[in-house]
């Protein structure tokens, strides 16, 4: 049996992906671009957008493949299970049970399996990292969110906070470190609140601890970060470990006060400021990215101005700006001052302006470092800060070598191999 794959979204749904790939292929099935007997689309619904592509996705690997078996899964077909019904799906599962899901794969059954997410109460193993031909591994240690963002939907898809205890952690690191993975990336749905359903309730520090250790050697780098998690005492046990990545990607979202408060966060931008100073304390020279919705309801000319300004002050080296998307159900849907498309478009381009020439002035201040870059490819590849970097000479593909920077060539760093 073949099948055709295709994932939308984040660094949760591309581990989940793999891992269903991974799956397939122990029970015989053979990935294939036409002619496929299965195709698989794994959705998202961050936002309205990614909900339109995600059906668009549907219909196009139909059509590429007439008469597949069509499956759905993820997490616009767990909020709109009759949409993706409708789309002709004849398995549709929601963002759980991944096990499941290739049982009924392998049935080719007409089967819709969406749960409550709110009733999950456990984590669901998966395994990590047996893509072959790829030189970065993501290990996911924790799905869920509590924390009810007034903007978002995730919490109605994935349920409550679900944690891998640290042993399984440990076990699945070491398991990739001996497959020869150069890059270890943690991920999770909300990384910051891992293992408060735990006994013990062990944090995000202690999880990146045993996965450091574990894999000694291998380059960890932490996935999407709350703010919130980034004290002292976890930058100096991060710090300690020696092998997390100098590159640190904060979910950020309005540098405005009370643009923050009304999306429900959990910090202020003064708080921000302080963890931003606090990583380039101990790890000198890392980048900072994050995430910024723009045009949040309500949000004022003089607010965007104001996170604008506190985009140069954080001296991001890249920042994913996002127009505001209304989902429904979500409280920020019925706030007054909703804002018009163009507007919410426009001041996006207005901040990937400002991004651009944070990008530009980062990379600028990399000339003259020697970077440890993992090879993806024998002439490219990304350094520990997450710089794209190119070099002439040939380097084996997988491999970490220490690259002497010498410029830059529009968004990539280029050097000599030491
Ligand atoms: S922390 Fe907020 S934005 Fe992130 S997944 Fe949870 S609710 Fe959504």
């Amino acid at each position: 049996m073949k099948y055709a794959i295709y994932t939308l979204g984040c660094k949760v749904n591309q581990y989940e992906t793999q891992a269903l790939e991974s799956m397939l292929r122990e029970r015989g099935f053979l990935c294939a671009d036409r002619d496929a007997d299965v195709v698989i689309v794994n959705t998202c619904a961050v936002t309205a957008e990614s909900g339109r592509k995600s059906r668009q996705a549907i219909r196009r690997l139909q059509g590429r493949n007439p008469g597949a078996l069509t499956v759905v899964c993820g997490c616009y077909s767990q909020l709109e299970p009759e949409d993706a019904a409708a789309l002709g799906a004849d398995i549709v599962f929601g963002s759980g049970d991944k096990h499941a899901l290739v049982d009924a794969i392998e049935k080719a059954l007409p089967v819709t399996n969406v749960d409550d997410p709110f009733q999950r109460r456990v984590f669901e193993p998966l395994p990590a990292g047996a893509v072959s031909g790829r030189t970065r591994a993501m290990l996911k240690i924790q799905d869920g969110c509590d924390n009810f963002c007034t903007y978002c939907v995730i919490p109605y898809t994935r349920g409550r906070v679900r944690s891998l205890p640290p042993e399984a952690c440990a076990e699945q690191a070491k398991m990739l470190a001996a497959q020869g993975f150069g890059e270890i990336v943690v991920t999770g749905i909300e990384i910051a609140s891992y293992g408060k359903d735990l006994p013990g309730k062990p944090g995000l520090a202690d999880a990146v601890e045993v996965v450091a250790k574990a894999a000694a050697g291998v380059r960890i780098r932490l996935g999407s970060l709350e703010p919130t998690v980034v004290t002292e005492a976890f930058c100096e046990r991060l710090g300690s470990l020696g092998n997390v990545c100098p590159h640190f990607h904060l979910s950020l979202q309005s540098g405005c006060d009370d643009t923050l408060k009304r999306m429900r966060r959990k910090y202020d931008t003064a708080a921000f400021l302080a963890v931003c100073e606090r990583l380039r304390a101990h790890f000198p020279g890392c980048a900072l990215t994050a995430d910024l919705i723009c045009g949040f309801p309500g949000e004022s000319e003089g607010d965007f101005e104001a996170t604008l300004a506190f985009l140069q002050r954080c001296g991001f080296f890249f920042v994913h700006a996002f127009p505001y998307s209304r989902r429904p159900g979500t409280k920020a849907a019925d706030m007054p001052g909703q804002l018009d498309r163009a507007e919410k478009e426009a001041r996006v381009r207005r901040a990937q302006a400002v991004i651009a020439r944070l990008q530009q002035a980062y990379l600028e201040g990399c000339v003259g470092r020697s970077l440890d870059v993992l090879f993806e490819n024998v002439h490219e590849g990304h350094s520990g800060n997450y710089c794209p970097v190119r070099v002439e000479a040939s380097v084996r593909r997988g491999t970490v070598a220490q690259v002497r920077i010498t410029g830059v060539e529009g968004d990539t760093l280029v050097g000599e191999p030491e």
